[in-house]
């Protein structure tokens, strides 16, 4: 039995990290999806809550666990001001992984220190499927309900989702414009 890891904001969850996930579902028989940033809410960079984006991968993702016969957990993980133990801190939240699923370097140096095994993964049609241009999408009200799995628009219309993002994005010019171009948390 293996257990994989796959961590992201998923600000929101989108049909590139669904391509991931319905990739890493192959290769293992249980998946701990990791809410990266989860103490991070109410800002472009971050619109949406740990809860919501619980709801959106939740919903989500059941359609791989009938299909792989999949089991899944999603655990929000906080960010912590040491790097140096994040990665304990990441497997004191989380059911016992064998395995990481990442292409962010920091993220795979930190648990490859720590000797556990990762994988690289993929995105898929990066031009189209990327958070950034998703959120920029809603607040200008572009087209963005194809970019991401069905239930995501379900849950970003229960929660006001878009009306949330403008009122930030008028609030908040600085972060719009300049959060997104670092990979800080
Ligand atoms: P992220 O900050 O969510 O994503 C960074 C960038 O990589 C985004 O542009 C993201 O795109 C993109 N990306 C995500 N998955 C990808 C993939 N499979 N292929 C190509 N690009 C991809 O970072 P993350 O690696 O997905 O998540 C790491 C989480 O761990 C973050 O929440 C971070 O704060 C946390 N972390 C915390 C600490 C600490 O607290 N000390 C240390 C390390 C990491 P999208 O926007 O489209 O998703």
């Amino acid at each position: 039995m293996t257990r994989g890891f796959y961590i992201g904001r998923f600000q929101p969850y989108h049909n590139g990290h669904h391509t991931v996930i319905e990739h890493i579902a192959d290769e293992v028989d249980e998946l701990v999806l990791g809410i990266g940033s989860a103490d991070v809410s109410h800002t472009v960079r971050n619109p949406f809550t740990a809860g919501e984006r619980i709801m959106m991968l939740t919903k989500a993702v059941r359609e791989f666990e009938r299909e792989h016969d999949l089991v899944t957990y999603v655990v929000p993980i906080e960010d912590i001001d040491r790097n140096a133990v994040w990665a304990g801190h990441v497997e004191s939240m989380c059911p016992d992984f064998d395995v990481v699923y990442s292409n962010n370097p920091l993220v795979i140096r930190l648990f490859e220190e720590d000797e556990i095994e990762v994988r690289q993964s993929q995105m898929f049609d990066r031009e189209r499927l990327e958070g950034t241009d998703i959120r920029e999408s809603m607040i200008d009200d572009d087209p963005w309900r194809d970019r991401v799995p069905d239930p995501v628009v379900d849950v970003v219309e229960e929660i006001n989702g878009i009306q949330r993002l403008r009122t930030i994005a008028q609030d908040d010019v600085v972060d719009r414009w300049e959060a997104d171009e670092d990979n800080e948390p």
